[in-house]
């Protein structure tokens, strides 16, 4: 696949501005150490205790400690560290985090391209939770998209195509899949490729098929990195970055894969549904909650259609009392 002028851009820009930051914090720590190679920048790929596996741009693997005062480094995280001899080596800064997602206030991922709410035909999609993951995402500066799995149990899409144009009206992407007769993959491996990914959705709809099609010895390298860090299956818990044969990272555990949302407060649920944006200062009152004020400019585009009512009706449902 060749890129396209604005991507190669974006890539070298994005490069030098990594280097920059590099040896800014390299200069910053440096005269700390013994000369056992020059820093450099690095994404961890799997934490485990205080210890943390960190791969280089080039690739390689290195067995970090961290440095004490620059907080906790997770999954995902860009990292400058020394290297210290053999494959052993210290993080010695966190570099600034384009995202987190985090569960019950502890920090599960970092700098994630890519979250795929995964839904399915069987357990039958929700709207409401459908919502819910929205408001998660818009509220973490994540970019969310929605994989609609196990469409081949449906004599015709007709239905589901409908129901999800209210999502696809307000740019989300709706991905139609079928994991098991391998529908429609080939488009949603291209669009992982080149990010990191993970995926969330409810137990059931297909997470685990998916992530089993898209890295088949998946297994494999979850031992390889168990030997790597010497800690055997404890590894596999943890949450880890593991590289997609097509294209793209994921990041992925257990514990990604029975995320459950947290509850959202009203700033947040109204922050959370995109359509919204552009009209909540636009009604009478500072103060508006949208439900029953006169001059609500959310009301307005309810009555106009330029709000879907589903939505709004999740948005209603959502609020707290
Ligand atoms: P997870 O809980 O989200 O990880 O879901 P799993 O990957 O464990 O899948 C739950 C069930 O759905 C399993 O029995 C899968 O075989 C089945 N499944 C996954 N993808 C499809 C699909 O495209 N069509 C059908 N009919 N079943 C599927
Ligand atoms: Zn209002």
């Amino acid at each position: 696949m060749s890129l396209s002028r604005r991507q190669k851009w974006r890539i070298e820009k994005v490069q030098s501005e990594r280097i920059a930051r590099a040896n800014k914090a390299a200069d910053k720590t440096e005269k700390n150490f013994t000369d056992e190679g020059s820093p450099q920048i690095g994404r961890v790929i799997t934490r485990y205790g205080q210890r943390q596996l960190v791969e280089s741009l080039s690739g390689e693997l290195f067995q970090c400690t961290g440095r004490q005062n620059i907080g906790f480094s997770v999954a995902g995280d860009e990292v400058v560290f020394q290297p210290a001899g053999g494959i052993e080596g210290v993080v010695t800064a966190i570099l600034p985090r384009e995202n987190e997602l985090s569960q019950k206030n502890k920090l599960i991922a970092t700098n994630i391209d890519q979250l795929w709410l995964v839904v399915a035909t069987e357990p039958h999609y929700q709207f409401e939770l459908i919502d819910r993951y929205l408001i998660l995402a818009e509220n973490s500066n994540l970019s969310i998209n929605i994989i609609v799995n196990k469409i081949e149990l449906l004599d015709e899409l007709d239905q589901l195509s409908k129901d999800f144009s209210l999502y696809q009206d307000i740019n989300y992407q709706v991905h139609f899949v079928s994991i098991k007769k391998e529908l429609n993959l080939d488009l949603l491996k291209k669009q992982l490729a080149d990010k990191t990914n993970i995926f969330l959705g409810e137990s059931g709809v297909g997470k685990s098929s998916l992530i089993n099609t898209l890295i088949p010895d998946l297994e494999l390298r979850v031992e390889e990195i168990s030997s790597k860090t010497k800690l055997g299956k404890h590894t596999t818990t943890n949450t880890t970055i593991y590289h997609i044969p097509s294209g793209g990272d994921l990041i992925d555990s257990p514990g990604i894969r029975e995320f459950q949302l947290d509850n959202f407060n009203a700033k947040e649920i109204v922050n959370g549904f995109r359509e919204f944006k552009a009209l909540v200062g636009k009604c009478r009152f500072r103060n508006c909650q949208h439900i029953n004020e006169p001059d609500c400019a959310i009301k307005v585009a309810l009555d106009s259609g330029d709000i879907h009512p589903s939505r709004y009706e999740n948005y209603l449902n959502l609020l707290p009392e």
